[in-house]
């Protein structure tokens, strides 16, 4: 188990919550996936090593792995649908206005983002969410859009 996984599960209890098995496991696939994930996608995944899971319990966990900002929630305006994102390493999303693909940026530092925002609205931060759209590079080989 990666030291990473000990210090997001530390942070759960640290909110208060009880590590069932259950809540690992959809911690541990957001953790190891990219995808941005809906609801239903980890739910079809995790029923395959876990008969017992429910989507009631995917949903449950994923409110509160927002509550601890360990995860982030997009709201996809390309499927109507809320994606979830591992957050324990701030990023930024770009998101494909043709496909809805979405894909994230590392190279630029927002952790400095929630103090700055706090000092200058006296805003208690509780999250944030930095987004770039455009088109991704498969869509503008299909739309032939030379650059
Ligand atoms: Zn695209
Ligand atoms: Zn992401």
């Amino acid at each position: 188990m990666s030291e990473e996984f000990e210090n997001a599960l530390q942070a759960m209890r640290d909110a208060g919550y009880k590590l069932t098995p259950q809540r690992k496991e959809i911690l541990a696939y957001l953790m190891t996936h990219e995808t941005h994930p809906t609801a239903e996608m980890i739910y079809q995944d995790l029923k395959n090593q876990d008969k017992s899971i429910s989507l009631a319990t995917v949903y449950n966990t994923l409110e509160l792995l927002l509550k601890t900002q360990l995860v982030l929630a997009i709201d996809s305006d390309m499927d109507g649908k809320r994606h979830y994102d591992y957050f324990g390493h701030p990023h930024y999303h770009a998101i494909c206005t043709n496909c809805g693909r979405i894909v994230d940026g590392r190279n630029f530092d927002l952790s400095q983002l929630p103090n700055i925002a706090a000092n200058e609205t006296g805003f208690l931060i509780k999250g944030y969410e930095v987004t770039v759209e455009g088109l991704c590079p498969i869509c503008q080989e299909k739309l032939g859009i030379n650059n």
